[in-house]
Parts: C-alpha cells; sequence; structure tokens
C-alpha cells in the first residue's frame, strides 16, 4: 500500500509518493512529471492526460480542460460565465442549475459533471501511480487553493470519491508548500526561541497565493495568506493572445478570435513565447504556420513589451503581496526569505514585484513545480499507518470568517461568528444552547469570498424535548472546521444535570448560545485520527454519567480550573443532526462511482483491443523482415513454406488496414496465432541451431 500526495492545478497536475527513502515525484506514461489537467472523450475511449493535451487541437470540442473553476460552481455564477468565453468545449445548465459539459463519448451525446470530470482526471492519476509504484493507491492527500469555499472543496471530495481514492486531507496548496519547506530544515530555531518567519508566493496557471508562515523545529503555524484566485500564467497568455489577434488583423487581415482551434494555436504559442521572455529580454519571433486561411504568420516580442501590455497585472500581484504582509503582521525586518514556488513566478517581472515589497531577492530552495505534491505526500505519510515519517506540527488557517444564525426568539442574539479570519484549523467550538424542540442553525461566510454565494448550509438538531418540568434543555453543538477546511457540525448532545442540587445557576441563567474553543488539534497532522477519535468517544459517552468537563473536552476544563468546584454529574445523550450542505447525496455518489467503474473497464477493454491489434501487427513486421535476412530466419525455412508465410503476412497486413481495422480482441489474438503456429516453428529451429555449437562446448568442458 503506497501513500501519495496530488497537486491538482488549473494546468497541470504532480504526484508524489512517500517512500521509506524520501519523497520522490512519480513520472507519468510518457516519462513526464507533469500530468496535463486535461480530459478528452472519443468515438472509443477517454484520453487522459498528456495523450489529451496532444490531441487538443484536432478535438476542440471533446477535449475538457481548465474544470478545476468549476468545481462546485452553478452554470450562470459570473465566474464561470467569464470562463466560458475562451472553451471551446460545450458546457450546459443542468435542470439544478449545476454545470454540465456536453461532449461526444462512444458515438453518443454525454453530459458530465465536473466532479465527474476531475474524477476522470484522477483515475488518470491514479493509475499512473499504481504503475510506477506496482502496488494498489487508495490513500491520499489532495492540495486545494487557500481561498477555495466549502462548495468547492466538497465537490473536489466527491470527484475523488467518484475515482475511487480516499482523501487523507485536502491540504491547502500553501500549507503542502510551507511542509515541504519545513520538514527539511534542519536549522529552524527552536521553540523558546523566535520563530523563522517566511514568505511563499505561488504564481500558477490561473491563481496567485501568498502566505507568511512561522517556522519552528519540527512545526509551522500559517500566519496569513492572500490570494488572487484569478491571477496567473494563462492572463499574460490572453493578453498576449488578443495583443497578436490585434496585430494579424491588421497585418494579414485574419481575425483569430473567428476560429476557436486557430485561438486555441495562438495561446500555446505566446505561451512559449511568454516562457522564453522569462530567460531572454531581446526581441523574440513567433511564427506559426498554415495558421489560418492557409496563411503563415509572423509576429515578434521582446520581454519590455510584455511587461507594459501586462502591467496592470503585475500591479495586481503587488497588491496581493501587501495584502499579506500586513494581515501577517510581521515587520520586514522578521522575514528571514521570501520563496517562489508555482511556474509563474518564474516571470521577472513578478520576481521584481517581490523584491520592491519585501526588499529581498526572491529564493527559489524549493522546487517550484514539485512542492506543493511533496507536502501533500508528507502530509499522507503522516496521516497514514503504512509509513513512518518524521513528526511535524501543522496549524492551518481558516481563510474567511464563519457564522452561524439561528433563530432569535429565545432572548438572545441570534448569530455568531464562530470562526474568525485565520482562525487556527482544523478545530473545534463548542455552543450551548437553551432550547425545548428541535432546532436549526445556517452557516455562512461572512468575509469577502471569491464565490456568489456566502451560504454553507442548514443543520438541524433533531429529538430536543423539554424537561419533565416543562423547561428549557442544555443542548452542546460542536461545531468544526474538519481537516480538509470544511465546514460541519460535528455532535451535538443534551446535557440532563443529574443533582440538581450542585447545579450551576450561573450557567443556566445564562440563555443563549456561548462559545467555548475545544482543543485545537495541536499536532494538526494527526488531526484526522483525532477527529475520529473524538467521535467515537463522543458516542460512546451517550447515557455515561460522569465529569462534565471530562465529557465534552479536555481543554475547556483546564481553561475553567477556577470553576471546578461546580462540577456536576450530568448525563449527555447524542442528538441527531441532519445536514443540509454542499455536495453529492451517497445515492448521487454511487451511481457517479458506477458510471466512472464501467468506463474505467471500457478503456482497459479498448486498450486491451488495440495492444492485441498491434501485436499482430509487430508480429507481421519483425518476422516478415526476420524472413528476408540470411542471418536471422531466411535459412531456417523451405523455399515453398518461406513465400507462402510471406504471402500470408502481407495479406494479415493488408487486412489490418482495411476490414481489419476496428475488430474485437479476440479475433487479432486468434489470427496472431495461426502467424505463430507457422512463424514460432521456424524460430525455435534457429535458436536451436545457434544453441548446438555452445551445448558441445558445454560437453567439452565436462569431459
Ligand atoms: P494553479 O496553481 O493556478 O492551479 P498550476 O499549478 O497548474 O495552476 P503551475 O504549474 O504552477 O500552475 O504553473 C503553470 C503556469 O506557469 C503556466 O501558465 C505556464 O505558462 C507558466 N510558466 C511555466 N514556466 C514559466 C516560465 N519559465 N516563464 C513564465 N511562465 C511560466
Ligand atoms: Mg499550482
Amino acid at each position: 500500500m503506497s501513500v501519495i500526495g496530488i497537486d491538482f492545478g488549473n494546468e497541470s497536475c504532480y504526484v508524489a509518493v512517500a517512500r521509506a527513502g524520501g519523497i520522490e515525484t512519480i513520472a507519468n506514461d510518457y516519462s513526464l512529471r507533469a500530468t496535463p489537467s486535461c480530459v478528452a472523450l472519443s468515438g472509443k475511449n477517454r484520453i487522459l492526460g498528456v495523450a489529451a493535451k496532444n490531441q487538443m487541437v484536432t478535438n476542440m470540442k471533446n477535449t475538457i480542460h481548465g474544470f478545476k473553476r468549476f468545481l462546485g460552481r452553478k452554470y450562470n455564477d459570473p465566474h464561470v460565465q467569464q470562463e466560458l468565453k475562451y472553451l471551446p468545449f460545450r458546457v450546459v445548465q443542468q435542470p439544478n442549475g449545476s454545470i454540465g459539459v456536453k461532449v461526444n463519448y462512444l458515438d453518443e451525446e454525454h453530459t458530465f459533471s465536473p466532479e465527474q470530470i476531475t474524477a476522470m482526471l484522477f483515475t488518470k492519476l491514479k493509475e499512473v501511480s499504481e504503475n510506477a509504484l506496482k502496488t494498489k493507491v487508495n490513500d491520499c492527500v489532495i492540495s486545494v487553493p487557500s481561498f477555495f469555499t466549502n462548495a468547492e472543496r466538497k465537490a473536489l471530495l466527491d470527484a475523488a470519491s467518484i475515482a475511487g481514492l480516499n482523501v487523507l486531507r485536502l491540504m491547502n496548496e500553501t500549507t503542502a508548500t510551507a511542509l515541504a519547506y519545513g520538514i527539511y530544515k534542519q536549522d529552524l530555531p527552536a521553540p523558546e526561541e523566535k520563530p523563522r518567519n517566511v514568505v511563499f508566493v505561488d504564481c500558477g496557471h490561473a491563481s496567485l497565493q501568498v502566505f507568511a508562515c512561522a517556522f519552528h523545529k519540527g512545526k509551522l503555524k500559517m500566519l496569513a495568506s492572500a490570494s488572487d484566485p484569478n491571477l496567473g500564467g494563462r492572463d499574460i497568455d490572453l493578453i498576449l493572445a488578443e495583443h497578436f489577434c490585434t496585430d494579424f488583423q491588421s497585418r494579414y487581415h485574419i481575425d483569430p478570435h473567428s476560429n476557436h482551434r486557430a485561438f486555441l494555436r495562438l495561446t500555446s504559442e505566446v505561451e512559449k513565447l511568454k516562457k522564453q521572455m522569462s530567460a531572454n529580454s531581446t526581441k523574440l519571433p513567433m511564427n506559426i504556420e498554415c495558421f489560418m486561411d492557409d496563411k503563415d504568420v509572423h509576429g515578434d516580442m521582446k520581454r519590455a513589451d510584455m511587461e507594459q501590455l501586462c502591467g496592470h497585472l503585475f500591479k495586481r500581484v503587488e497588491k496581493t503581496l501587501r495584502k499579506c504582509l500586513e494581515d501577517s503582521k510581521l515587520h520586514l525586518e522578521e522575514i528571514h526569505a521570501v520563496e517562489i514556488v508555482g511556474g509563474s513566478s518564474r516571470i521577472p517581472a513578478i520576481k521584481h514585484v517581490i523584491e520592491v515589497v519585501f526588499g529581498k531577492q526572491p529564493s527559489t530552495t524549493l522546487n517550484q513545480d514539485e512542492a506543493v505534491s511533496r507536502g501533500c505526500a508528507l502530509q499522507c505519510a503522516m496521516l497514514s499507518p503504512a509509513i513512518r515519517v518524521r513528526e511535524f506540527s501543522i496549524t492551518d488557517i481558516q481563510n474567511y470568517p464563519i457564522k452561524l444564525v439561528w433563530d432569535a426568539s429565545m432572548g438572545e442574539d441570534g448569530e455568531m461568528e464562530v470562526f474568525s479570519q485565520n482562525h487556527a484549523v482544523p478545530f473545534s467550538k463548542m455552543l450551548t444552547f437553551f432550547r425545548k424542540e428541535p432546532f436549526s442553525m445556517k452557516a455562512f461566510y461572512a468575509g469577502n469570498i471569491p464565490y456568489p454565494d456566502p451560504y454553507i448550509g442548514q443543520f438541524v438538531v433533531k429529538d430536543v424535548k423539554p424537561s419533565p418540568e416543562g423547561e428549557s434543555v442544555k443542548v452542546k453543538v460542536k461545531v468544526r472546521v474538519n481537516l480538509h477546511g470544511i465546514l460541519t457540525i460535528s455532535s451535538a448532545s443534551l446535557v440532563l444535570k443529574q443533582d440538581a442540587s450542585e447545579q450551576d445557576t450561573n450557567e443556566q441563567d445564562n440563555a443563549g448560545p456561548e462559545a467555548m474553543d475545544t482543543e485545537a488539534q495541536k499536532n494538526e497532522v494527526n488531526g484526522s485520527a483525532n477527529q475520529q477519535q473524538q467521535g467515537q468517544t463522543e458516542n460512546s459517552q451517550a447515557n455515561h454519567i460522569g465529569n462534565e468537563d471530562d465529557t465534552e473536552n479536555q481543554t475547556a476544563s483546564e481553561k475553567k480550573d477556577g470553576t471546578r468546584k461546580k462540577k456536576q454529574l450530568v448525563k449527555t445523550v447524542e442528538l441527531p443532526i441532519e445536514a443540509y450542505t454542499h455536495g453529492y447525496s451517497q445515492a448521487e455518489l454511487n451511481n457517479y462511482i458506477e458510471l466512472e467503474c464501467k468506463m474505467v473497464a471500457s478503456d482497459r477493454q479498448e486498450k486491451e483491443r488495440i495492444d492485441a491489434r498491434n501485436a499482430l501487427e509487430e508480429y507481421v513486421y519483425e518476422v516478415r523482415g526476420k524472413l528476408s535476412s540470411e542471418e536471422e530466419l531466411a535459412t531456417f525455412v523451405s523455399e515453398n513454406d518461406r513465400n507462402s508465410l510471406c504471402r500470408q503476412l502481407d495479406n494479415m497486413e493488408n487486412w489490418l488496414y482495411e476490414e481489419g481495422e476496428e475488430c474485437n480482441r479476440q479475433i487479432y489474438v486468434d489470427k496472431l496465432n495461426v502467424l505463430k503456429n507457422l512463424g514460432e516453428p521456424i524460430k525455435t529451429r534457429r535458436l536451436e541451431f545457434e544453441l548446438r555449437p555452445n551445448a558441445l562446448e558445454e560437453l567439452a568442458c565436462v569431459l
């Protein structure tokens, strides 16, 4: 069993594996470490990753990319509408308002959800890992942008389930990078010393994340993270493409906007040009043959031109850098280094802005492309019992404030900010309510989020009944931002006092919810296990009569040490909770899992068919070649047999390119067997001939 970390990028994915010897990034079937986030459908099969990207221009309408931006979003989301302007494939609104990608697959029209498309990519990554590691892979940690909201995180988890991946943690890309940096650093300050503060800048294909982190030996604490979710390398590509569109319109009288394929070629050419400009400040040419209307086009650009055209983007980079600096409350002299990761951080103008804001040249301690996946693999190893790895404590932060809203008719405030921005996560908070009947709470993001709807979900605490005296009863509700960064109401329990004489009157007078922090996951690395354990403990403690502090949480009792004399015997009863929030229902999920399994089986069948066809074709070429060579097989077969076999091989070749093009696997296998019955005896004769002198020599030695 291997554990892996997946960096799911807008442009490409990386997979890293944690092994006893360290962390390794896995190469895919094309011996590349980057697997494009690209999925294509065809009449015969699905084409995933590198192969999908390679055929994009010839199968544009069925080649899906840029789908990371669709996860958890509705069709009429302005952000989605903006994306659609540039995508050559068909996206439709589903009856429930969600996004559907319409494609031609197996010669029929199919509509897939962004979760399904993402699952297809994950299936590929799983297969790549299993091939490289020669074992089954299930457990993984997948990266998410720190700015992803509940809906997006849930959708990503659903996608992973569809692909049969067990996600131990959705890890913020920011935190994964910081872990990859910290874990191998031997010279981090001791716990009592001042931390080493490092700022990281990750500028990728479609987003920018800037984050500050404080390191001590064996631990990291996120201080702040600022992002521009819509700023990355592709924005530069688009500006350059627009520039050349105008240029070509005036010089060649062609409009690449009118032709999706031409526009796609143009963006891919300008991307190459952009990368060259990172290393070179002189004027660089861009030539595209047979671009449109059979015209070859030529353009050129130098770095300074690009910097001028994209100046407003670099200003936005600067704004995000300053926001992170401000939120981190660090002084410039307290910052040890600014580390850069992500493909677009290679752009000199971005490095320059970093230097302007932080007064330091950016450092490249980390592998810029692989840091996120490596951090995820490390985290996965820490969470999995399968692998031992150095312990490292991680304290992440909640990116947006979260508030809960409830019916205020009980004379209390009707809402509360449960998690402030940059609050440590994962984390649970206990709220106390006094109620006579079931009640519900709604959760919302309270800050500025890059998502049209701040609503997270509704949670109903059921089975609440008045006390025998007709009074309100005390209900404790545990609100948690879990290891995935997802808000949950992880438990609710009825607290029944056993001994009225010891009642804490103070507490009872305080009608209305009060918040109490429960144990911050001191070692987040074990957070998942803790979370589970907590859940189990809580369940087993239903109906248990004991010390209230112990029953609920340790930290609360420690905090309230001064009030320990007020301890009472209580009985807690676990209450059922109904959650109405984002993500698929189990039934929907099961349905998608089944569909994915069918597609995997169908792809495997198609692959076996192609392999059988290729094996037959190869045999034809191999034997025919050898039959014509004296050194190979020609001297081991009679003239007649040789001519007859050659005729059969020629016929087979013709058949393969005509009616034999699309047969099922068994036909190729049978035909190969027929040929082998004729060809193999000749090969055997040759082998025997070759071995004979050796056999004599061996015999001589023995004698
Ligand atoms: P995201 O982080 O936005 O989800 P991603 O992780 O797939 O996306 P990266 O792989 O970090 O993105 O970066 C890809 C981007 O970096 C592309 O836009 C690519 O053009 C750009 N890029 C890569 N190398 C260079 C370079 N040398 N100069 C300029 N840009 C580069
Ligand atoms: Mg990235």
